[in-house]
């Protein structure tokens, strides 16, 4: 089944993915022309834009009156440095056995599924429905990741998308590449942020029995998704040692981290911006690699409810996000996909993308000239943390 043959199966209502209904919903969340695609003023444009601060409806600040004092949260850092720590070093020192860094990966994986496809276009952006057993794997699969309960998770990148770019966006991108990727977890919240955070819509997450269930216990599901299973399989299954197998756990925890935070710092940052040359998130390939298909960032930031974050589905581009909620749909588990139709994105285009003269063709066409290479490549990246330690055990070994 491809995207397009997929197409047929959608409600019509979601082949264009923009009706009333939707529209009043993705209020609640898209960056439209009056908040989040307005440029600053160009006299500061010209200035140094990235060192500027916006306020939540994008207008230049004045540094000197902006509270974009940074508090740093001490416990968080030295928490992130000691993990940093321990893991890598038992990732390069420690004799691991084959099985736990294959257990490692897969629980990896897993937990990518439900940021992915759960918290992120699902039930942030509403970008496809999903019954009530793919639900539940889905906030199991989301607690093993770690980033928060499902509610503050959507009521943050909600935010993200709504006020991007200014005081109100956690992961504020114009305030440097670290902060975007994990400043922003180891000090004290923008005020911005809070009041934002405090005015967004959650009454449709909030309504999800799951959703709360997850907020109710989410410690004790995490110590069992995230501390107790992955860690305990190992050592009963094939007598791993216990540092061994807490580390590697907090290894592949880490490794998720990152792939998800590229998102908000090097998808802001770096990239073609195809759809809209005026907003900062772009088109990155290697983050599309790293994290299943959502590096197609200029295009989700343009069209949020489309469930493929990008424009081409699993077939014409590396996006196994979208084929793991198309396996899903095929067995009835996921239903009411919504994609963005080829006519809105080309109308979109001429309007605001970036002018064709300075792509070549490839960037033109806006996607690789052979599928099965860039899936091939991308599929090969995800095991970049396996081929990297049998390297060292290799190494270890001669
Ligand atoms: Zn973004
Ligand atoms: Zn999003």
């Amino acid at each position: 089944m491809t995207r397009s043959s997929g197409l047929a199966n959608l409600d019509p209502v979601y082949k264009y993915g923009y009706t009333t209904a939707s529209k009043r919903f993705d209020k609640m969340f898209v960056n439209d022309d009056n908040v989040c695609n307005k440029q600053p003023p160009s006299s500061l444009a010209s200035q140094n834009i990235d060192n500027g601060h916006w306020d939540a409806n994008n207008n230049a600040v004045d540094s000197s009156k902006s509270n974009t004092q940074v508090i740093v949260v001490w416990r968080n850092v030295f928490t992130m440095i000691f993990f940093h720590v321990f893991a890598i070093y038992a990732f390069i020192s420690t004799k691991t056995k084959f099985q736990t860094i294959w257990w490692a990966w897969t629980v990896g994986q897993f937990s990518s599924i439900g940021v992915l496809a759960g918290a992120h276009r699902l039930w942030s952006h509403r970008s496809y429905k999903a019954k009530w057993p793919l639900r539940l794997v889905l906030m199991v699969s989301q607690t093993t990741a770690l980033q928060n309960d499902l509610y503050e998770w959507v009521r943050d990148h909600r935010v993200h998308h709504k006020y991007s770019e200014t005081d109100a966006d956690p992961h504020n991108s114009r305030r440097g590449f670290f902060f975007a990727h994990m400043g922003w977890l180891l000090c004290r919240k923008h005020p911005e942020v809070k009041t934002k955070g405090a005015l967004v819509d959650m009454s449709d997450v909030w309504a999800d029995p799951i959703v709360r269930f997850q907020r109710r216990f989410y410690m004790p599901l995490v110590l069992l998704f995230w501390g107790f299973i992955p860690v305990i399989v190992p050592i009963y299954c094939w007598q791993e040692d216990i540092f061994i197998a807490l580390s590697l756990n907090l290894f592949r925890y880490l490794a998720s981290l990152h792939h998800t935070w590229l998102v908000n710092s090097a998808a802001h940052i770096y990239g073609n911006r195809f759809y809209d040359r005026k907003i900062r998130p772009r088109e990155n390939k290697l983050v599309a690699y790293l994290t299943h298909g959502e590096g197609y960032h200029n295009y989700h930031h343009v069209f949020p409810w489309d469930y493929s974050a990008s424009e081409y589905g699993w077939l014409h581009n590396y996006n196994m996000t979208t084929l793991f909620i198309d396996c899903c749909a095929w067995f009835g588990l996921a239903y009411d996909r919504r994609i963005v139709t080829k006519s809105v994105i080309e109308d979109r285009i001429s309007r605001t993308g970036e002018p064709l003269g300075q792509l070549d063709a490839e960037q033109q066409q806006r996607k690789p000239r052979s599928a099965i290479i860039d899936t091939a490549v991308g599929l090969a990246l995800a095991f970049w943390a396996v081929i990297l330690q049998f390297s060292i055990q290799y190494l270890r070994c001669c």
